[in-house]
């Protein structure tokens, strides 16, 4: 075993891993990165086929986000947003401003309850990852509703009338106990049961398994054969005027926009996401995306500017007054959604750094401001808040992400892997493929006629990534789900690698041959 692997085997202890499988055989070491692959210490090359747990975004190390780290660390690594200002904090929270608000979203989104007017995103609070975004955003929205809702809903002291959250059946926002009580995964959150305070979960729209969905199985993505009457968002609308009628209508809604990632890679049919969001308006609810993973590009171009030929797209492609162009970086954007609280990490520097941002609207911020003696004060900060290296390569990213190049890549990344996809239908325990931009879900099932689940017992997804493992692809599945997210990079080759290398491991770990 090399010592390096001796090493981790001794000390380490790894997230989300039975750590008897994982100390039972030689561990992986990642020694060097480039592009799309990863080298390990003995050489041997993988496609990194989740972009490092769904953080990177152009490939590993990438000249640009390395010499705008270099050109910052002859400057200053770190110092403290507790009393300090930064250059390249500033600029990137400008820069985020800009992307979050392109103007059509703002013409379209659903209107913002007693005010009326659609959430203009214009504050930036940095944190470290995507659990830290989500617990700002949830504090803040707490406080805020407490701060400014109307006196008639309960009485201040009263448990019963506390801001309430909603979020999603299967909904996953992190693993710091804030982030856990908005979750919603039985196997990750429950344990921890006593740790967490109480929120409420509605059905999400999940039409391969939904109860509702009275087609029987395809060979297609369960959104395009389903056969229902959008029961889903019949439950959210029951579920806001329920609790409404409990006279404390819930403070927020807490969602990841377009597709849920751990719960199981669950993608919304198009237009649930603006149903929704409208239902939770129109009952005063503060709208929370979740865009951890979601953003920054991984959910696609919107189909309108596809269809567009580049030339005629550069209009819109235009620099902002902060120098940001306004493409569609967030999920939201897909459909016409302005949330209230925007949530951002994994991919915010590119996969380089660990650093995430909440941005909210002026309203909320101006709610925490007062006297000094008022103690109005938002009191929550991290030691790393606004961390220089990793906003210097946010900045980096930002501007790849923007560029005709890293679109047109993107672009055809989508078309080539929903191509690629295709091939996997023919093997009878794929039950549904289902992709939203760059990212793709493939379940494996006992027999996709019926859709029987695996139990989770029979680690299937396991044995399928680990297989892949040996002939050089990595990924992680969420249970029995495999998830392809790769790098923007990818070459088409590389994509048809990956698909093929998990063919093969669903055909080897099933003795499909
Ligand atoms: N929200 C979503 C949607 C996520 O996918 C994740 C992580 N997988 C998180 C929040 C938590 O992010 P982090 O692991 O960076 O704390």
């Amino acid at each position: 075993m090399h010592p390096l692997a001796k090493l981790d085997h001794a000390h380490v202890w790894h997230p989300f891993t039975q750590m008897r499988d994982w100390l039972a055989r030689e561990p992986i070491v990642i020694a060097e990165g480039e592009g799309a692959l990863l080298r390990d210490v003995h050489g041997k090359e993988y496609l990194d086929a989740n972009s490092s747990i769904w953080t990177n975004l152009h490939g590993h190390d990438h000249p640009r986000i390395n010499s705008a780290i270099q050109r910052q660390l002859k400057n200053i690594a770190h110092s403290s947003a507790l009393g300090l200002a930064n250059e390249p904090a500033s600029l990137l929270a400008a820069k985020l401003v800009a992307a979050a608000n392109p103007k059509r979203v703002e013409r379209a989104s659903p209107r913002a309850g007693s005010s009326g007017a659609s959430p203009h995103l214009s504050k930036v609070f940095f944190s470290d990852d995507g659990s830290t975004a989500l617990e700002v955003a949830l504090k803040l929205a707490y406080e805020f509703t407490r701060r400014t809702r109307d006196q008639s809903v309960g009485r201040a002291s009263s448990r019963a009338a506390q801001p309430k959250f909603l979020s999603l059946e299967g909904a996953y926002h992190g693993d710091t106990i804030g982030a856990v009580s908005l979750g919603h995964v039985d196997l990750f959150h429950k344990a921890y049961g006593g740790l967490l305070f109480k929120s409420d979960k509605v059905m999400s729209p999940f039409c391969y398994r939904c109860p509702f969905n009275r087609a029987k199985p395809e060979r297609d993505d369960a959104r395009n054969y389903r056969k229902c009457n959008w029961e889903c968002v019949g439950k959210v609308e029951k579920k806001f005027s329920t609790q409404k009628k409990r006279g404390n209508p819930y403070a927020a809604f807490v969602f990841e926009p377009l597709i849920q990632g751990a719960g199981g890679m669950i993608p919304q049919p198009a237009g649930w996401l603006h149903r929704v969001s409208e239902i939770a308006r129109s009952h005063g609810a503060l709208l929370v995306a979740d865009e951890v993973m979601t953003g920054f590009g991984r959910t696609g171009i919107v189909a309108a500017d596809m269809r567009r030929p580049i030339s005629k797209r550069k209009a819109k492609l235009e620099p902002s007054h902060a120098g940001c162009h306004h493409g569609n970086l967030f999920a939201c954007q897909r459909e016409n959604v302005q949330p209230d609280f925007l949530c951002l990490a994994k991919g915010l520097t590119g996969g380089y750094l660990p650093m995430a941002a909440t941005l909210t609207t002026r309203k909320v911020f101006d709610a925490f401001l007062g006297g000094y003696r008022e103690f109005k004060t938002f009191f929550h900060g991290h030691s790393y808040t606004g961390n220089q290296l990793g906003a210097a390569a946010a900045l980096a990213s930002l501007d790849i992400l923007q560029s005709e190049k890293s679109i047109l890549a993107r672009q055809k990344l989508e078309t080539i892997l929903r191509e690629e996809l295709k091939s996997l239908w023919q093997l009878p325990n794929v039950g549904d493929i289902r992709q939203v931009g760059l990212v793709a879900g493939i379940e494996l099932v006992n027999d996709w006629r019926t859709r029987d689940p695996f139990d989770l017992r029979e680690r299937a997804g396991i044995r399928v990534c680990n297989e892949m493992a040996r002939r050089g692809v990595l990924t992680r599945p969420v249970g029995n789900v495999i998830v392809l997210m790769p790098p923007y990079c990818t070459t088409p080759q590389q994509v048809k690698r990956i698909v093929s290398v998990l063919r093969t491991a669903i055909e080897e770990a099933f003795r499909l041959k």
